[in-house]
């Protein structure tokens, strides 16, 4: 088993450059165990910039937070897959919930894009997870393997090495509201059994799920500490560099 654990942070659209520049820099200065990846979704705009201005042996390597499903054309004020590949940024989350919220992302959709960003040698950080209502009728498993099914079975088990997937339960993410180490750890050992029954076990034993939803300082190293999480896409807590240190620290 040589899955990696990984501290994700993803700033939405939050940071102007100069602030971006602060908060990534004094990441990528802090000396890390080097077996732990960190991941920095930053805005757009922010992409080139702060790919020069991060030491690169540091360990800490770019996201984008979304893209496109086709490489080019009419489509005003989006980014695509070669495009980001272009650029070098090595990774791109693709499904987070504000965007399948307020974006109108389907799961079809999404399919369409974890295709086009494999195809451009892009790595992606895709998110599942279940409003509060499907939690409260208990069809929490049932929702988040559906979403995995219709977005990304049809990978084969090569591509899947390229996948990390973020539990990010609705109810938990930017409300405070965290869910619970062993809510956590339900649900991520029920993925990982969906990726052995689907795949194979060196499959399900390499791939990195984490858990976002009010990941802090305080609660992290318990969170982290879970068998099947290995690390966390982490929000708010994210634009803070000493909070977001001892995040990244929750692995030790
Ligand atoms: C997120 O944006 O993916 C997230 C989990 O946000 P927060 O940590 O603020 O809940």
């Amino acid at each position: 088993m040589n899955r990696k654990n990984i501290a994700a942070g993803n700033w939405k659209m939050n940071t102007t450059i100069d602030e971006g520049i602060a908060l990534a820099s004094r990441i990528s200065e802090f000396k890390r165990d080097l077996n732990n990846l960190v991941i920095l979704a930053v805005p757009f705009i922010h992409l080139t910039t702060l790919q020069k201005k991060i030491k690169s042996r540091s360990k800490v390597l770019l996201a984008a937070q979304n893209c496109h499903h086709k490489n080019s054309g009419a489509y005003t004020g989006e980014i695509s897959p070669t495009q980001l590949a272009s650029m070098k940024i090595p990774y791109v989350i693709i499904g987070h919930s504000e965007r399948r919220e307020h974006n109108n992302e389907t799961n079809d959709i999404l399919k369409l894009k974890v295709r086009a960003a494999l195809d451009a040698g892009l790595k992606i950080i895709f998110c599942c997870g279940e409003p509060l209502e499907i939690r409260r009728a208990s069809k929490h498993i049932l929702h988040v393997k559906n979403q995995l099914v219709e977005s990304l079975f049809e990978l084969s088990p090569s591509e899947m090495k390229n996948i990390v997937i973020a539990y990010e339960p609705i109810w938990a993410i930017g409300t405070g509201e965290t869910a619970s180490p062993q809510q956590a750890q339900e649900m991520h050992a029920a993925i990982r059994q969906m990726i052995l029954s689907k795949y194979n076990k060196r499959t399900s034993d390499n791939i990195s799920i984490l858990y976002g939803g009010s990941v802090k300082a305080s609660n992290a190293k318990e969170i982290f500490g879970q068998p099947d999480v290995d690390g966390g896409l982490v929000g708010g807590a994210s634009l803070n560099a000493d909070e977001f240190i001892q995040i990244i620290n929750g692995f030790e």
